[in-house]
């Protein structure tokens, strides 16, 4: 059974600051992530969503602030050893590699027995509804089915933590509104904490239970859809949520 995010109770940023040069990319972001919440980092292109979800992931170091998982810091350990599930926009999966290959490659290389891994395998398959497509090369499949096995990739090692950067804007229209209702459903039936970086508010507004705004690096707003949408606290906000005067 997948039991992702039952390892901790939150996830807390603490003044957390990424610059490049004189650039702040990311400025004094405080937030506190609670256990199977799904957060969306929502902002325009530039706001410094990328730099926070790589702070997080330990892709890129932050140079100032924290990071903690309920009493543990963890900004000074490497990606690894943080053990979080990624997705990104390219869906980065070995071309060369079966989809069972692609999704069990991070068990292997934790040293997960083979029966293991190939019974953990079958249980991430299902869950993203690619029971038949275990032996083929992502190549042969959709770009909407290679996202799912980037999803269940992610999910298979039962990250306290799941990250997603634009997991959607390479698929057409239709795919996109399909793959949004296939992460929720994932969301509810794992419960894993999630946190979803996207441009887009109707994508926001739907997947997340809160949503974070960001403007040129730091927090602008944080609050449920439906505060976000009725009462947003800056105009900026309001305009970028789809309100026009
Ligand atoms: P987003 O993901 O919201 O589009 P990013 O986090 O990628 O934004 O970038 C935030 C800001 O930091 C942008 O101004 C971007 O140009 C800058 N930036 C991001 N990565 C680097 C880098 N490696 N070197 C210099 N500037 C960077
Ligand atoms: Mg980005």
């Amino acid at each position: 059974m997948l039991l992702a995010s039952s390892k901790f109770d939150e996830l807390r940023l603490d003044h957390l600051t990424r610059s490049f040069g004189a650039l702040n990319a990311l400025q004094d972001v405080s937030l506190t992530i609670r256990r199977s919440e799904f957060i969306a980092l929502l902002g325009p292109s530039g706001c410094g969503k990328s730099t926070a979800l790589n702070c997080i992931a330990g892709l890129l170091a932050a140079t100032g602030g924290s990071i903690y998982l309920d009493d543990k810091r963890i900004d000074q350990l490497k990606p690894e050893d943080r053990g979080f599930g990624m997705v990104f926009q390219s869906y980065a999966l070995f071309p060369h590699m079966s989809v069972r290959a692609n999704i069990g490659f991070g068990l292997k290389m934790r040293g997960t027995p083979k029966a293991e891994i190939a019974k953990r395998v079958d249980e991430a398959l299902a869950l993203v509804r690619l029971e038949a497509h275990g032996h083929k090369l992502p190549g042969q499949l959709s770009g909407g089915q290679q996202q799912r096995v980037a999803i269940a990739r992610a999910i298979v090692i039962e990250p306290p933590l799941v990250l997603m950067d634009e997991p959607l804007s390479n698929l057409d229209a239709k795919l996109r509104l399909e793959m949004r209702a296939e992460i929720r459903r994932i969301h509810n039936q794992l419960g894993a904490t999630t946190i979803y970086v996207t441009h887009d508010q109707d994508e926001a507004l739907s997947l997340a239970d809160r949503i974070v705004v960001l403007r040129e690096g730091r927090i602008r707003q944080v609050g449920s859809p439906r505060d976000l949408y009725e009462s947003p606290d800056h105009l900026d906000v309001a305009e970028f949520m789809g309100f026009r005067n």
